[in-house]
């Protein structure tokens, strides 16, 4: 059982009666009723003091889930300076969607995260692009969703360290929506699906890629390296 955090801008979900209607209790809601089936989950939105994580939150974190759009600049700097060293101590961070452009991700990316998009009703499908990856667990060889938001290529992130789900879309364009990457001793992965106006977030298989998403991002228990100017273990010269 590990301590999951959901963070959600919870903007769309106060102004847009269509949102509400998917996301009832918002979109941190939807997110952390299934995962609390197997974990301690707390939810944060940006409107809360410190935009919900404390000092305190923020060190008994395991993973962070952070889905975030309209808002992004309004993420104060030293809270995502506390995140990315959460991150870099260990912490997973799982960034969803339009997550793509938080000033946490596009720090830990060091690109500038941009893409092509398009509001259609159309389809996705989203292919497992790598079958042995531990976030494929129990997934077939695609997930189809009826009505996405197309995100589309060039996506301006930094090669990822595995890629494991390409996504397709109805109009044409092609998308890697299932990324990872290490930062320091943390895991990071980003994953496409979710705008707010469709029920992405209720659907079964993308719910399986979240938790499998979850438990790949867990911490390994051990300290930062040691780095700066080092003593030698051996005696120079002397053997
Ligand atoms: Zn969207």
């Amino acid at each position: 059982m590990m301590n999951v955090t959901v963070w959600n801008e919870n903007r769309h979900e106060k102004t847009n009666p269509e949102v509400q209607a998917v996301y009832p209790e918002g979109i941190h809601g939807a997110l952390s009723n299934f995962l609390k089936e197997n974990h301690s989950v707390q939810t944060a939105t940006l409107d809360q003091e410190d935009h919900g994580l404390s000092d305190e939150l923020l060190n008994s974190t395991d993973v962070l889930i952070w889905w975030g759009h309209v808002a992004h600049e309004e993420v104060s700097d030293h809270i995502v300076e506390k995140v990315k060293n959460r991150v870099l101590d260990g912490m997973g961070l799982i960034v969803l969607h339009s997550g793509h452009f938080s000033k946490i991700f596009k720090t830990l990316m060091g690109t500038g995260c941009d893409l092509k998009w398009r509001e259609a009703d159309e389809k996705e499908r989203l292919w497992v692009v790598d079958p042995s990856h531990p976030i494929t667990k129990d997934i077939g060889e695609y997930i189809e969703l009826e009505k996405e938001e197309m995100y589309g290529e060039h996506f301006d992130i930094p090669a990822p360290d595995e890629l494991v789900f390409l996504s397709w879309f109805e109009g044409g364009e092609v998308f890697r929506s299932g990324c990872t990457y290490k930062r320091g001793n943390g895991k990071v992965f980003y994953f496409r699906p979710g705008h707010e106006t469709y029920p992405t977030y209720h659907n079964k298989e993308i719910q399986k890629v979240i938790r499998n998403a979850v438990q790949w991002a867990a911490p390994v228990n051990r300290a930062r390296p040691v780095y700066g100017n080092a003593k030698p273990l051996e005696a120079i010269g002397s053997n």
